[in-house]
């Protein structure tokens, strides 16, 4: 824990802000984020597309935990975006998470020097190598420091903090799911070995929002 603590004081160079989804890592980080800046901006990539579950929960820890949040949200409502293209997260989810999570995202951004995110190794594959500290090029051209103090933490580390420290839980873990994002594109998980199996109906596993920008380790 205070190795996690330090990587946050270390890093805490600028603005920063926190990309949250709720899920629970996001949640366990959140909580010792919040230990060293307590009105850190809490950026959640509002889709539109979200269980209501999540919603709840996370309305539940703005309230109980008096959290700055900031819902990033597209150009276009949903209503609006299937008038015009239909389910995008059905035929081309590539373009939906384009629209509804990478542009708003890294529009908000350009906002911040540091940006703290809940990413762990062991999530998935395309993870397996990251590290606490990295930069990220914008699309702008700016960079800014990419921080995630969990990358090596296990999924039994982070129940185990929960649970230490009275987490509050979102349900749909109950139900199964070991990654929780957008409900049309969040499943069960079909592999023990990846936590991230359930996403897209296995077609991808990340949303862009993390492949996006140029990465670098710093
Ligand atoms: S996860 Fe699915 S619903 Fe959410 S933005 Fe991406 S394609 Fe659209």
């Amino acid at each position: 824990m205070s190795e996690v603590l330090a990587n946050i004081d270390q890093a805490l160079t600028g603005p920063a802000c926190y990309t949250c989804s709720f899920q629970l890592e996001d949640v366990v980080l959140l909580d010792l984020l919040r230990q060293r800046v307590p009105n850190i901006p809490v950026l959640f990539l509002e889709t539109g597309y979200h269980f209501a579950a999540t919603y709840a929960y996370r309305d539940r820890l703005v309230r109980e935990w008096n959290l700055n949040l900031r819902n990033l949200e597209a150009v276009k409502s949903v209503a609006a975006q299937e008038a015009e293209f239909g389910k995008l997260n059905v035929t081309a989810p590539a373009q939906c998470c384009q629209l509804r999570k990478v542009e708003p995202l890294f529009a908000a951004l350009e906002d911040y020097e540091v940006w703290f995110t809940g990413l762990r190794r062991e999530q998935s594959p395309t993870r397996a190598k990251l590290e606490v500290f990295e930069t990220s090029t914008l699309k702008s051209g700016k960079t800014i420091a990419k921080v995630s103090p969990l990358a090596h933490w296990t999924w039994k580390q982070v129940w185990q903090y929960a649970r230490e420290n009275n987490i509050p839980i979102l349900e749909l873990y109950d139900q199964g799911y070991t990654s929780i994002g957008c409900e049309p594109c969040t499943a069960l998980p079909s592999s023990d070995d990846n936590l991230r199996s359930g996403r897209w109906g296995g077609k991808k596993l990340e949303c862009g929002i993390h492949t996006f920008a140029t990465v670098e380790t710093a």
